[in-house]
């Protein structure tokens, strides 16, 4: 293994290791039957249930870094049976701490308004105010504990069979694949994803139209399953008093119902930036408009060469180094504490994370790195997950825990700095730059385009299930007209997906609804923030790590509000994210003409 971690435990499975699982396990076990045993949160148990709290922060922080520890063993040897029987025990070890969650929730369902401000203003759990309103938020609208306990055994073989049943289905579906040879094939649904994505524009259209046959013919199944899951979360929302089918995913964002709004109206009014790095795409296809097997195609272009490690290193260090240089002294000791884990091995398990531990405020990056261009950008973000953490450090465990929104300003910022430093190079060749850009750009086909599709689809899905089933018929319609209404005339007339319902995963995670939104949210969050600090330079540095420290501490308007002074509440913000990509744009369309891309070149 490249990355070292000892600072964790001298050795997997030595008496450090096994004596931290036993002391955690008894602790976890002690600390429950103890919270079991007092009355609901009041003047007289104020004290114990402080306790109670410092404690579960306490086994929170040991049972991450245990769990990172456990992960980032398995990452690299994912067939080793006795890392994956460790990580089982600590799932079981993790669902007793949710018993525990539980306690807690019992403690504030029933405290008044003032039993709830006294405890938030005990010096002890000075900084943990926010954690503490969430926790009594979410109590509130839960049922009773014997009602929960119920829909969550009924659960199992209820909105989550519904899930299961998705996940059977689209595991085993095959489709016929028809290559532009003339061969037929019969292939698994899971292949249909990467010959979508085929730079042959013959086999992403066969792809498509072979996958959709089948999704057809299961079409009535995944309606089923979609109008099930819907259903349930009606019918568990109103026995919960919660008064929007939204209020559940904007509870998990930390998001108020404003700025979801402001910003799904800044991006209809500013989706046409979006649509024109389409017609850019279409016409480097010598076509007029796209058809939706053609938005994860990549653009044609050829980059050179790839990139050895030590090249990616300093490339990195080189762009942080020049925009930021406590990002890359950050960077240097990533490095020299060996935190990174690279090199292409067998039996490592695919994809890229950050993991950290805030017991001793380490993180540690796993990748791949194959030397393309997009593994020096991973490389980035994943450092830059890194430094919120360490931004991070000095702040109490329940203030530390971000939500999905908020988690990928850092990584996402260091990617900038990364994609602009190299940009800013003159030394480097059209092609490599038409990938720069295009690799910034293209992704606002999905979080500006594609993203917005799926919320207002899912949104008129659980307006119109309030009142009674939608069939699949209604369904393609639905989903076809959302599509047509967003992509604009970018999309052929007839070159929709209708059945993008079925097979989309996202529809079908019975644990979270509106799966998608938060994307779309984190990458114009990270794109406002590093164009503020383009306008700004240095000096918009420390207020922007002050944002990373409080992203555990409020809703996202509020945070923003104390670090930048913006408000997120309002479109503008949004729009002028989105319209920091006109200038990438501009360049890209003057660019591709000169590599052969243009109009009428191809
Ligand atoms: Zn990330």
């Amino acid at each position: 293994m490249n990355w070292d971690l000892s600072p964790f435990f001298p050795t997997f499975d030595g008496p450090e290791h096994r004596a931290f699982l036993a002391d955690l396990a008894r602790d976890v076990t002690e600390l429950t039957a103890e919270a079991a045993r007092l009355a609901v949160l009041g003047p007289d148990t104020e004290s114990a249930w402080a306790s109670v709290l410092e404690r579960y922060e306490g086994i929170g922080a040991r049972l991450s870094h245990v769990w990172s520890y456990t992960h980032a063993l398995g990452s690299c040897d994912a067939a080793n049976e006795a890392y994956r029987r460790e990580a089982g025990k600590l799932s079981v070890l993790g669902a007793e701490v949710q018993k525990l969650g539980v306690e807690l929730q019992r403690a504030v369902r029933g405290a008044t308004d003032a039993d709830i401000a006294s405890l938030a203003g005990r010096p002890e759990l000075a900084g943990a105010s926010f954690f503490i309103t969430r926790l009594r938020d979410e109590a509130l609208l839960s049922m009773e504990p014997a009602l929960e306990g119920l829909a969550a055994d009924l659960g199992t073989d209820g909105i989550h069979a519904w899930g299961r049943l998705y996940d059977t289905v689209s595991g085993t579906l095959t489709f016929e694949m028809a290559w532009p040879d003339g061969r037929r094939e019969t292939l698994g649904m899971s292949q249909r994803r990467s010959l979508t994505s085929n730079p042959d524009r013959a086999v992403r259209e066969a792809a498509f139209r072979g996958g959709n046959e089948a999704w057809q013919g299961v079409a009535d199944v995944a309606a089923a399953a979609l109008n099930a899951i819907a259903g349930t979360r009606h019918s568990l929302y109103r026995r919960r008093g919660v008064p929007h089918f939204l209020d559940a995913a904007l509870f998990d964002a930390a998001i108020s119902r404003k700025t979801l709004d402001a910003m799904f109206e800044a991006v209809e009014a500013n989706a046409e930036v979006a649509r024109r790095f389409l017609r850019l795409k279409a016409r480097a296809f010598g076509q007029e408009e796209v058809c939706w097997y053609d938005l994860e195609a990549p653009l044609p272009v050829k980059t050179e060469s790839t990139v050895t490690w030590e090249g990616a290193r300093s490339m990195v260090r080189g762009a942080f180094q020049r925009a930021y240089p406590s990002l890359a002294g950050f960077f240097d000791q990533v490095l020299d504490k060996r935190w990174v884990e690279w090199e292409p091995r067998a039996g490592k398990q695919p994809g890229a994370y950050c993991t950290s531990s805030p017991l001793i405020n380490e993180s540690r990056v796993f990748m791949t790195f194959q030397g393309a261009l997009g593994d020096v950008s991973t490389l980035a973000h994943e450092v830059g997950h890194a430094f919120h953490n360490w931004v991070m450090r000095d702040l109490r465990g329940m203030s530390r825990h971000y939500p999905m929104t908020l988690a990928e300003s850092a990584s996402t910022f260091a990617e900038l700095v990364l994609s602009d430093g190299l940009l800013s190079d003159p030394s480097i060749g059209d092609e490599t730059r038409a990938v720069l850009l295009a690799e910034q750009l293209g992704d606002s086909t999905a979080f500006l385009l594609d993203i917005p599709v799926r919320f207002q689809f899912e949104k008129a899905l659980y307006e119109r299930r309030a009142k009674e089933e939608v069939g699949a018929s209604e369904l393609c319609e639905l989903m076809a007209s959302t599509q047509r209404r967003i992509f604009g005339d970018t999309l052929r007339p007839g070159g929709e997906d209708p059945l993008f319902w079925a097979s989309k995963l996202h529809f079908y995670i019975s644990s979270v609804s509106f799966y998608n939104f938060p994307y779309t949210f984190g990458y114009l969050l990270s794109r406002g923030l590093y164009a503020q600090f383009k306008e700004q330079g240095a000096s918009f540095l420390p207020r922007y790590e002050e944002l990373l420290r409080l992203t555990g501490s409020g809703l996202a308007h509020d945070v923003a509000k104390t670090a930048l002074g913006r408000d997120l509440e309002a479109p503008e913000f949004w729009a002028e994210s989105i319209r920091s990509l006109e200038a990438p744009l501009a360049e890209l369309e003057q660019l591709l003409p000169k590599i052969g891309l243009g109009p009428g070149q191809r």
